[in-house]
């Protein structure tokens, strides 16, 4: 059996009315390269065109209306820009007027007065007088209107395509082409017959032509919940049977002793007593390690839920055993202060560990990489110029990713390449993914979850502030300082111009100046467009607490940790997402004193800002957040999950498309446990497609 083969993998260009101009058009603005992509551009919703209002029944709240009737008169109206065509249309209930500031020469000479034609478009008023701008215009006879049984679709364009005649409708004529051309042959049945039977859902093919050229809205329905599922199902699959293979098939080192290092650490220098979670996680890290079979592990924990020590231990763990461990942090500020936290804490101990980053001068790299392939250095921890090839270990156990969010799959897959038995991997997140989501989403890793904070932490009081406050702002800063205590003062990086933000943030810093002089108050300024060595600097100054304000970017958004800081003001902060401020918040609280966290805005934001804003303020919960951020955002945004690879569907939306997600789960489920070679008759369809898609996605390794 062959899938979505031969007519459906050709070129766009081929394509009977597309040709190499549009193909690249097509291909820059939609990504559409095949046949197959074309098919999957699926139109937004469909125009009931058998309808015909009447002019008296139109008013503006209607999307897009049809109406029949008469041209009774056609001006040209305005000079220049506001340039204009009118056209008076008349039915049996009253007069609307159709407007065009385009093309008038060309549309004027197309309409006649007097004539009955069928207009299309979204009706609204101008100087209180209904009209149509841009309507769609036919001849209307009586056949036509009663001749037509079907949904029109809209598909998605952009103003560039729509300037060289691809726009909705046209991507329409050519999806009708295209559909017209295809047989059962070219897209054949790859779910099992069962699940079809269960479900009463249309077949693969007619699914493909209904979604787009449907006769009916329950029509058009089933072949959306079928595609959906279908795409959910083919996922869960997929990551089950990775996730099986590697509970099976792959092999892992042995760590099968708890020794003296862990145990000396344990009971002599830890500073403090694990949470229960931290325990927890902790065994379950042991178990995975303990059993011959590679761990692929993520450990969730909300900022500041003392994930570093779990890691710290684990890699203790590591080196009892013989094996040697890496930690990648995303930056040099977090790899640095790792590895200052680390060797302190591990200063009476006999465990080696170096630091590699892109700054490590040339020298100091090559006695680390010497050390690192005599298996003299027990723990290295840096960013990810571990990943490079130079890179040796002797022999390397465990791989800890901290933050993982800026780390993609592949980057984690190069980890396993640096031993022979793939070393033990364990992908730390901050950024909180609401639990279904983090299931589909890393599916083929285990989880871990760190749900309780350490003791005695204050919860931090967060307010929202307009710019016109400020200067009480100010004074808070003031008496925190005071007291002693430090201060954090975040800018917004809006991409579109790096200039615009670094001229922000000096400004922002010469005004923050101006309330904090010298010398009595010394101000740390960090930012991406420093050298490392600078940021470095002047990030250490704040550590040592040389300063008391820090004005940054958001630079320092993950893992930064100064205690003594209990102020996080964040500067426009309507501007910022939600699991971002979730993360600057995190940076305070850290401590044992009170800590606040101040959003400044301007007078004017969004009710989804505004929503923002107030889920900040009534609520410390990551989890909570992250599932107020995901109901905001869906989740094709949602920080932390966009490099999985699992959550770009076409149809589907694990949020509100949830039960038919918890259905493709059990159905995918069950195959795992009784089919998991796909050898059953039912189920080689199944096979057959899976093989089909191979290499489309990277971390397929089903064969
Ligand atoms: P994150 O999970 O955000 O990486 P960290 O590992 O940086 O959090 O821990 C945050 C702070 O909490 C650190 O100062 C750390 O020493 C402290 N900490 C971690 N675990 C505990 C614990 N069980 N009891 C008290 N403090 C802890
Ligand atoms: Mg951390």
């Amino acid at each position: 059996m062959s899938f979505d083969a031969t007519i459906l993998s050709s070129p766009i260009e081929y394509l009977k009315g597309v040709g190499p101009l549009r193909a690249d058009l097509l291909k820059k603005e939609l990504q559409i390269f095949t046949f197959k992509d074309l098919l999957d551009h699926f139109p937004l919703r469909h125009i009931d065109k058998t309808k015909v209002n009447t002019i008296a029944s139109v008013n503006q709240s209607m999307d897009y209306v049809q109406v029949a009737g008469t041209i009774t008169e056609i001006v040209t109206l305005g000079e220049n820009r506001s340039k204009r065509l009118v056209a008076t249309l008349r039915d049996a209930t009253g007069e609307m007027e159709l407007v065009w500031f385009r093309g008038i020469q060309y549309i004027g000479k197309g309409i006649e007065v007097g004539r009955p034609y069928l207009v299309f478009g979204k009706p609204g008023y101008f100087n209180s007088t209904l009209q149509i701008t841009h309507p769609e215009m036919e001849n209307y006879t009586p056949e036509k209107a009663g001749g037509r049984s079907w949904l029109e679709p809209v598909y998605p364009s952009t103003e560039k395509l729509k300037i060289k005649s691809l726009g909705g409708r046209q991507i329409g004529k050519l999806t009708s082409g295209l559909v017209s051309s295809l047989t059962e042959r070219d897209l054949p049945e790859n779910l099992p017959e069962s699940i079809v039977r269960h479900f009463g859902f249309p077949t693969r093919f007619e699914a493909y032509s209904r979604i787009h050229f449907p006769a009916s809205e329950p029509e058009y329905k089933a072949a959306v919940d079928r595609l959906r599922f279908e795409e959910l199902f083919i996922a869960q699959l997929r990551m089950g049977l990775i996730r099986l293979e590697r509970h099976r098939y792959s092999k892992g080192v042995v760590f099968a002793q708890v020794g003296e290092l862990f145990n000396t650490f344990y009971h002599q220098y830890l500073p403090f007593a694990l949470t229960g979670a931290q325990k927890r996680v902790l065994k379950e890290i042991r178990q995975d390690m303990a059993h011959g079979r590679q761990m692929n592990r993520l450990l969730q924990g909300d900022v500041g839920s003392g994930k570093t020590m779990v890691a710290l231990l684990a890699m203790l763990l590591a080196a009892d055993n013989g094996f040697q461990s890496g930690l990648m942090a995303p930056t040099e500020i977090l790899a640095t202060q790792h590895y200052t936290g680390i060797t302190g804490l591990l200063k009476d101990m006999p465990v080696n560990v170096a630091l590699l980053t892109g700054s490590t001068k040339a020298a100091e790299r090559k006695k680390i990489l010497k050390g690192l392939a005599a298996g003299e250095i027990h723990l290295l921890i840096g960013t990810h110029a571990l990943l490079e090839e130079k890179v040796a270990f002797q022999n390397l156990g465990l791989a800890i990713i901290d933050e993982q969010h800026r780390f993609g799959v592949e980057q984690r897959a190069r980890l396993w390449k640096k031993a022979a038995i793939p070393p033990h991997i364990l992908v730390m997140t901050a950024t909180p993914i609401p639990r279904t989501l983090a299931m589909t989403a890393y599916g083929d890793l285990d989880y871990s979850i760190i749900d309780e904070m350490p003791p005695g932490r204050k919860p931090i009081t967060t307010v929202h502030r307009y710019e016109y406050a400020r200067a009480s702002v100010m004074d808070f800063i003031r008496s925190e300082i005071d007291k002693g205590r430090q201060a954090y003062i975040i800018f917004p990086l809006i991409e579109e111009s790096e200039k615009l933000d670094l001229e922000n943030l000096m400004r922002g810093y010469e005004n923050v100046k101006a309330f904090f002089p010298e010398p009595k108050f010394w101000i740390s300024m960090v930012h991406g467009k420093q050298t490392p060595d600078v940021k470095e600097t002047n990030m250490q100054r704040f550590v040592r607490h040389d300063t008391q304000i820090m004005v940054s970017t958001t630079v320092i958004e993950v893992g930064v940790n100064v205690p003594n800081a209990s102020v996080m003001v964040i500067e426009s902060a309507e501007k910022f997402g939600l699991s971002q401020l979730h993360q600057l918040r995190g940076r305070v609280g850290r401590g044992s004193e009170k800590s606040f966290c101040i959003l400044l805005t301007g007078p004017q934001i969004t009710n989804e800002a505004r929503e923002r804003l107030k889920t900040m303020c009534a609520t410390n919960d990551g989890f909570l957040i992250a599932e107020k951020d995901l109901e905001l955002r869906g989740p094709g945004d949602i920080e932390g999950t966009r490099q999985s690879g699992m959550l770009n569907f076409k149809l589907a939306d694990i949020v509100r498309d949830k039960s038919w997600l918890d259905a493709a789960k059990q159905f995918a489920e069950s195959v795992v446990v009784t089919d998991p070679s796909l050898q059953s008759a039912e189920n080689l369809r199944l096979k057959a497609y899976l093989h089909s898609q191979k290499g489309k996605h990277a971390w397929s390794k089903i064969s």
